[in-house]
Formats: C-alpha cells, structure tokens, sequence
C-alpha cells in the first residue's frame, strides 16, 4: 500500500458535495452570478441517464438461458482441444447455475412466497492447471456461447483496500462497461480471476501477506451476495456526476450492481499445492508411497485435493468453501498442440492465414509443418501461447518481406518452419518456387478441407488444378478465393447426390472449373435420374 509521509493512506478524490462546492465557487468568481450550474447526462436509447439507479429485477424473458450440459460441451469441443473433463464440470455447473437463476428469477416475478433461500450453493468454479492449457479460453467460450458478459483479472492486481492496483469491486463495474451499461445483463455476468494461488497466506507467513487474505475476504463479499455502488469512490467522473445530481436539487443517485448471480470462477497453477496434497496421502498411508517426481502426473495429483489441502495452502476456509467446483486441466502435449493447430475453430493457424490473405497471398500450412510448430512450442512449457511465440519467431520475415513481393502463395512446410530463413531467401530469390508448385498446392489444401469439413471427397485432376490456376491467373484472384467462390454451393449440392446415391467422392475435371455451377446442377440431375 503507498502511503503519505505521516503514514496515512492517499486522500482519495473529493466527494460529490465539495466537487459541486468548488464547481459553484468558480462559475461565481469567473462568471458572476448570472451563470447557472446545469448538468446534461448521456442518454441510452430508453432515454435514461447511462446507469440504472438500482439494480432491476433481473428479468426471465430477457436472459432466456436454455441449454443443457451437452450442448455447452459440444460447443467448446469445436474451440477447446482436451481438458474434457474441465469441459464437462463447467458445463454442469454453468447450468446448475443460470437453470438456478432462471428459476429463482421467475418465482420471484410470479411472488411465490415459498422461495426455498439459503438451501442453494452458487456453483462458483476454481480451476487448477499450467498456464496456456485453455482456462481461460473455457470460460471465455462458454460467456460468448450464452451471451453474457465476461470480466477477466489477475488476483495479484488486488490489494485489500483498492489503495494499489484496483479494487476487486472493479470487477463488477467491468462487467456493466462489458455489458455496455446493461445492468441487467451486467448481473449474469461471469467474473474470471487468474492467478488466485498468489493471494493464498499460508499460516507461517501471516504477519508478511495480511493483504491477501484481505483481499480473498473481499472477494468472498462479492461471490455471496452484495450491492456494489456503479459509481467507484475513485471515479471522478461519477462524482461529477452525482455533484450535477446534487445541483439540479436532486439527491445524487446511488446506483449499484447485485453480485448475487455473478458466476465466478478462479484458477491457478498452484505450484506448491502438489505437495501438499502429498504430504497429507502419505500420512493418510493410501496411494502414493513415494514422492511425486517428473513421471507422476501434476493433473492426477490435484484430482486429489481436499479442501483440507487448500486451507493448509493459505486459503481460507470460508472462501474456499464458497468454491464447491474443482477442476483440473491438464497439461497440453505435442499431439494437441498439433491439434489446435489443426482442428481448433480458434487456431492461429486461422489468423496468420487472414494475415497473409489481406495482401492477397494463400498461406497454406501443411500437416507436417503444424507438426513442426508443435514441436518446436511443447519445448517452451507455456502450454498453447507458445505456439504464437514460435510462429511469431517463424513468420515475422515472412510477414514483414512478402507484402512488398508478387509473391501469391506461400506453402508452409516443415522445412520452412525449421530454417524460416533460408527459405525466404529461396523464395525471394526465385519466384517460381512459389508461383507454380503452390498454386496447385493451394488448390489441393482447399479440396483437403472441404473433405475434412464436409465428409465429402472432394479432389482436382490435374486438368482442374491447370485450370484452377490460369482461371485465376486471368481473374486477378488467388485460386483459394476463387475456389471459395465458384464452390461455394458445393457443400449442398454435393450433399444431395450423397443422399440419392450415396456417391461420397468427386474428381473435379476442367469441366468443372470452366462452369461449375452447370457441372454440378448435371451431378445432381444424374443421381436423381439414377435412383
Ligand atoms: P490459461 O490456461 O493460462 O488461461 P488460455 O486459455 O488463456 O490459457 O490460453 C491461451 C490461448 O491458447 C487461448 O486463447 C487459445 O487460443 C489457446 N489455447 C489454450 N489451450 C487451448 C486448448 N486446450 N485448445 C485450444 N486452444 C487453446
């Protein structure tokens, strides 16, 4: 905490009253008496002032939360590689708690007065695991899945008075900034704190590390249920405000967010955590004779954990007991690495594809290129986030050199991802290189993903592939655009010849590339004819 030369905390920001006093002193000195102190507010499209001035009944039509557990897990199967178990659990609990709230909400609405209070816990998640497995990316995913706004924060940017860094109300206020002043929406909001080992005080250090446990008892405010005011006491534009409030007669309104719907959820890497729970298996005398060493698994041993564990780790027993989910992910291995590359809707793979398609050059990755990448990123122990590094490292010649060249296509080998240089300077040197053997391989890598994505066999003869290219070549387009273009009623039209005849795979001649809609309306016809 900073403090003053005589050790008092910093004066925070004036209050409403003495703004609106002082506002008042200098439009008198400056302008005399004839000028009036007026205030203008913002208005929403409803024609109120930017906040609410209390917390409204959140409403069951309006959040209409209807999935159930499998569907939120098919979901992030399609973003998040592995951590199935973590896919599962917070899938159960994100239900348990909006079904929770959807019932709670509508009860109230219809004034049932048989409200069974106090028998519910709120379904707030703690999350174990090394960084860059995909925590975040869960929580995230799921927030986005059902449409409610997500906060993120390091629990390490806390202290237990606000004084440094932020105050862990804050996090509440983010949501209605995230909500865009929804406060409705703001109240189902998901608050995700990383890090949350750091603010653990194990009972040996007490006397060092009073802040964390200030802040875990601030916390365990939040994840209860409280009012927190919208407008922070350090927010100088709220204070304005409601010093405008204060001069147009009015009392400054006070509005505030309810917590009691926020989900939360925390994580962490909990290096120290392993061994304890150790510690208390051997005295236990079940399982575990020996120490945990490099070929026992972290994962399986904080599958173990009891509250007993994290209480000794320096938690506190009541705020580790407002966390009744625990899930542990696991760490990422070179295979699912080569997986999100591969598989993940959310891969970078995406990213530096686009990247290079926004100066009109096809980026093609080939399997044992993303293999390369992989490898190269399981070295660096920071989960997925390294494979941004190492393709940081790869592509940033590439990236920085190709936009000034022809060049059009760029295949990504495995060669190329181990000596990234002497492969620019090969491409550089000889445009053919990429020219030619990559206008085909782009082609190629489109029909590869059709078939991948589709489950339909989709390949060029070689006719097809020459075609593709000259087509492109007189169009002025690449042939991954023009294939996007000119097949784009494939995945549908291929899909009903599958139905009529169960034909699953289709060679693509020059026909095809010089009218394909003709050459597709003709298969069609062919396999309804044939049945
Ligand atoms: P952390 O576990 O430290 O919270 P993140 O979830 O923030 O890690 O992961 C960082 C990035 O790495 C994500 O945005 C995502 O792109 C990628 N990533 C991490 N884990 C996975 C995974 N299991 N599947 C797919 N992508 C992942």
């Amino acid at each position: 905490m900073p403090e003053t030369a005589d050790n008092q905390p910093p004066p925070g920001p004036p209050s409403p009253g003495e703004i609106q006093k002082k506002l008042q002193e200098f439009m008198k000195q400056n302008f005399g008496d004839g000028v009036v102190l007026t205030a203008v507010q913002p208005q929403t499209e409803t024609g109120e002032s930017g906040v609410q001035e209390t917390a409204p009944d959140p409403d069951p039509q309006f959040f209409d939360f209807h999935f159930k557990p499998k569907d939120i897990k098919a979901y992030l199967d399609r973003f998040v590689i592995q951590q199935d178990e973590a896919k599962k659990v917070l899938s159960i609990a994100v239900c348990d708690h909006y079904n929770h709230v959807r019932t709670e909400v509508k009860q109230r609405r219809s004034r049932e007065k048989n409200l069974k209070e106090g028998e519910y816990t709120k379904q707030n998640v703690i999350i174990l695991g090394p960084t860059g497995v995909g925590k975040t990316y869960l929580v995230r995913t799921i927030a986005r899945l059902i449409g409610v706004p997500f906060v993120k924060a390091d629990a390490t940017k806390f202290s237990e008075t606000g004084y440094v860094g932020g105050d862990v109300e804050d996090l509440v206020r983010e949501l209605v900034h995230r909500a865009d002043g929804n406060v409705k929406l703001a109240q189902y909001g998901i608050v995700y704190i990383d890090e949350i080992d750091k603010i653990a005080s194990p009972s040996q250090m007490h006397s060092r590390d009073v802040s964390g446990r200030g802040v875990q008892t601030n916390l365990l405010k939040l994840m209860e249920e409280t009012e927190v005011p919208l407008r922070s006491a350090n927010d100088i534009q709220g204070q304005i405000q409601a010093a405008m409030e204060i001069q147009r007669g009015g009392k400054p309104k006070r509005p505030t967010i309810n917590t009691k719907h926020i989900l939360f959820i925390v994580s962490g890497a909990f290096d120290k955590l392993e061994e304890l729970i150790f510690q208390r298996l051997k005295k236990s005398q079940i399982g575990f004779a020996a120490k945990p060493h490099a070929d026992v698994d972290s994962a399986q041993i904080f599958r173990r954990a009891q509250t007993e564990d994290f209480i000794h780790f320096g938690f506190e027993p009541e705020f580790i007991g407002r966390l009744p989910v625990r899930v542990v992910c696991d760490e990422l291995t070179r295979d699912d690495l080569f997986h999100i590359l591969k598989n993940s809707e959310g891969s970078i793979i995406r990213q530096y594809e686009d990247a290079f398609q926004a100066y009109g050059i096809d980026a093609i990755f080939t399997d044992d290129a993303m293999g390369e990448i992989a490898g190269a990123a399981v070295k660096e122990k920071t989960g997925a986030r390294a494979l941004m590094t190492v393709c940081e490292r790869v592509f940033r010649d590439y990236k920085f050199e190709l936009p000034s060249t022809d060049v059009k296509v760029l295949p990504i080998t495995a060669d190329l991802v181990r000596e990234p240089q002497i492969w620019l300077e090969k491409i550089l040197a000889d445009k053919t290189i990429s020219d030619n053997a990559a206008q085909f391989f782009s082609a190629r890598s489109f029909a590869e993903k059709f078939t991948s994505k589709h489950g339909i066999e989709l390949t060029f003869d070689e006719g097809a592939l020459k075609g593709l290219v000259e087509r492109a070549r007189r169009e002025n387009t690449t042939v991954r655009e023009l294939c996007e273009k000119i097949f784009k009623d494939y995945e549908f039209g291929l899909g009903l010849v599958f139905k009529q005849s169960g034909q699953k795979s289709f060679a693509l001649s020059a026909e095809a590339i010089a009218d394909p809609d003709r050459y597709l309306s003709e298969l069609v016809i062919h396999s309804y004819r044939k049945k």
